[in-house]
């Protein structure tokens, strides 16, 4: 869900001066990455995370993935309910194994081996995202995953999910058994059935996935392969039961609300555009004066931006004027701070070069860029108030999610 206290920020901005390439990046999955660490520092920049309740675990193994969530603190109580259930989602679904604790914690090794109930002795043959959205706003973007729960609210009162299989962005150039894929609605649950349906989907997944070609053993092609009806028929066997008729919903956006905004309980909280995801110079050293003094939480949305949140009202004008100070950009459109155009603020670059292994292009130093041209066209022809959603990816992967955008570049070499 994206969410950190201002005393675990403070690690990673510190962890980023002294070990990293001093700048940290906010991602699509609503996590940080530090870029630029040598291989001996890689430890104690592990234990610095862990002594603030941070970790890694399986970040990149073939197990179910940091789990996402709408980090909207504004709109009501249920908000923090579904946030709830998204982290015991994630807990339930983190793998038993002490490998991490050994390696970089420095934990005895234990003799014989970790019982696993959900991923058993071989994991998952791929990784697997999971993610919860909450109508109206589709900021986790629910379709492009694995594994999505679409909360249905009636009456103020959260009534369960929607369960959303098979969706995913990856595909490999000249491959044409590889695509992005959409996932299918395939029905309702109640809240108290959230972690064994997860649970049973993801065995299915252990169980049926691809493992003699890795490129196509991600759970999209499995749903692909065998049809929704077969997925359904085999979970109600584990379940002992089916999935409800999935009930109505209506997405209206997944962008990010920037700007200031109430909550429910008097808190202020503000949206701010981050370029990127990517917190440098004077963006770094205000949220980090920021974070000294805030009594609230930061939240990374999944369009790489930073709400902070709950702030106390006889709060908001030291927050305002710190944002004012170092010059960074509350979204508004009506501050003094720098302000983007619209198409600038809902557009988002993967990393790509120089950071990424895996990239063929340029993304996120070439983007900005690129926006200038669009920026003026739109000025040209009268649209400057419309905000035209474009991603950049330097390969195929699709980290920034492209495939769903309006306009989609995806580097190729
Ligand atoms: Fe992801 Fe590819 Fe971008 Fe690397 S270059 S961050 S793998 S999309």
């Amino acid at each position: 869900g994206g969410i950190c206290t201002p005393s675990q920020w403070l690690t990673m901005d510190r962890l980023a001066s002294d070990y990293g390439n001093d700048t940290m990046r906010l991602t699509t999955r609503q996590t940080f990455q530090l870029h630029g660490i040598v291989k001996h520092d890689i430890k104690p920049t592990i234990q610095a995370m862990h002594q603030q309740l941070m970790d890694s675990i399986a970040a990149c193994g073939d197990v179910n993935r940091n789990v996402m969530c709408n980090p909207n603190p504004v709109e009501d109580k249920v908000h923090l309910e579904v946030y709830e259930w998204a982290k015991q989602i994630s807990e339930h679904l983190l793998p038993n194994t002490r490998a991490y604790h050994e390696i970089w914690l420095d934990e005895d090794k234990v003799v014989g081996d970790t019982e696993e109930p959900v991923y058993s002795e071989r994991y998952l043959p791929r990784k697997y995202k999971t993610v919860v959205a909450i109508p109206p706003y589709n900021d986790v973007d629910v379709f492009v995953h694995d594994m999505g729960f679409i909360a249905i609210v009636e009456g103020g009162q959260l009534q369960g999910f929607n369960v959303t299989v098979g969706g995913g962005m990856g595909m490999s150039f000249g491959d044409h058994a590889t695509q992005a894929r959409l996932a299918e609605v395939a029905g309702f649950i109640t809240p108290d059935q959230v972690l064994e349906v997860a649970e049973e989907i993801v065995k299915i997944q252990r169980d049926f996935g691809n493992r003699d070609n890795r490129k196509l053993a991600r759970f999209k092609y499995t749903i692909r392969e065998r049809g929704l009806e077969w997925f359904n028929q085999e979970l109600a066997e584990r379940l002992g039961y089916a999935l409800q008729p999935a009930r109505p919903f209506e997405f209206i956006s997944n962008g990010d609300r920037f700007g200031w905004h109430q909550g429910f309980d008097g808190n202020w909280h503000v949206n701010l555009f981050i370029e990127n995801g990517r917190i440098k110079d004077n963006i770094k050293q205000g949220l980090q004066a920021i974070a000294k003094v805030h009594q609230g939480d930061l939240r990374i949305t999944p369009n790489q931006n930073l709400i902070i949140a709950n702030i106390a009202p006889e709060a908001k004008g030291q927050i305002e004027s710190l944002l004012a100070e170092y010059g960074i950009d509350d979204g508004t459109q009506q501050s003094d701070t720098p302000v983007s155009s619209a198409t600038r603020q809902n557009s988002m670059a993967c990393v790509a070069l120089p950071t990424c292994t895996l990239a063929m292009a340029e993304s996120e130093r070439f983007l900005p860029e690129f926006l200038g041209e669009i920026d003026a066209l739109q000025q040209k022809h009268g649209l400057a108030e419309q905000a035209i959603h474009v991603r950049m990816t330097g390969c195929p992967n699709g980290c920034a999610r492209p495939y769903i955008a309006e306009i989609g570049l995806v580097g190729k070499a």
